[in-house]
């Protein structure tokens, strides 16, 4: 079994501080909450940046230069810049393939419409297409986002039409309101799916966090935590530090025996690069 890739998804586009005091907003902080991250263990930061003035995500290149930069200077990591804009706002596709520019190891990439925070996260068929071809020519890896098993019939569609490239990486998001429910079966059922070589990943969105994060450590999948899927640390206790949710899944791994990836040793493992 590979070694478990942490990610840690550091903000997100939606959580406001009314919801946590603890949300990293403005690009140092963000910076700054990375670097824990990855001093903790992780070996992917999954990057959103914010608005100042509304809090929200916003595609603003300059934003992101903010974050990449001093991350590329002072770690490590594998960057894995968000397409996705603001769900239910739903940003023109130029927009929010803009962060390519910057030229990261990977790209989340959305692979259809859901219900975000009740309202629509649009994810046409030409957007899915535009962006992965995109992706393909500018040499950056999708992080293929699974909401649901139509997602998953998506990307295996498009990887027959040559749209995606082998080996595939796919982060099954579990949990919300809208999608996939954080249970065994649809973990399994997702991943009775997967092509051959791909990898995988998983995040339980809020109370789903811990329970699909154990299935995925003993199933031999990845990881993702972060204050973009879960603001609580247990049950009535806001998360300080997204560094605590990295720390936590070290901890366990650690007991149960999978050794935790470094990011050179999830490069080889995600084959992005001859590392
Ligand atoms: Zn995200």
């Amino acid at each position: 079994m590979d070694k478990l890739i942490i990610t840690a998804a550091i903000t997100g586009s939606r959580i406001h501080r009314s919801k946590t005091p603890y949300i990293p907003i403005t690009p140092g902080e963000i910076t700054q909450s990375a670097i824990e991250c990855w001093e903790a263990g992780a070996s992917i930061a999954h990057i959103h940046v914010r608005d100042s003035e509304t809090q929200i995500g916003t595609q603003d290149i300059k934003l992101f230069k903010r974050v990449v930069e001093p991350l590329r200077e002072e770690t490590d990591l594998i960057l894995c810049l968000t397409t996705s804009g603001i769900p239910g706002l739903n940003l023109p596709t130029e927009e929010r393939l803009r962060v390519l520019d910057l030229q990261p190891e990977l790209a989340s990439l959305d692979a259809g419409t859901i219900l975000l925070g009740g309202q629509p996260f649009i994810n046409t068929p030409e957007f899915i297409e535009t962006a992965a071809l995109r992706l393909k020519e500018k040499g950056v890896k999708p992080e293929l986002e699974i909401f649901d098993t139509g997602m998953m019939t998506t990307c295996l569609r498009m990887r027959d039409q040559d749209l995606l490239e082998d080996p595939l990486f796919f982060q099954f998001v579990l949990g919300t309101p809208w999608g996939a429910p954080g249970t065994p079966k649809a973990l399994l059922h997702l991943q009775e799916m997967l092509p051959p070589d791909a990898a995988w990943s998983v995040i339980g969105i809020g109370r789903a966090h811990l329970p699909i994060s154990m299935m995925a450590l003993a199933m031999g999948g990845h990881i993702r935590v972060g204050m973009e899927d879960n603001i609580y640390y247990r049950r009535g206790e806001l998360v300080k530090r997204n560094s605590q949710f990295v720390e936590r899944i070290v901890r366990i791994a650690n007991e149960y025996g999978r050794g935790v990836a470094t990011p050179d040793e999830a490069r080889r493992i995600l084959k992005l690069s001859e590392v």
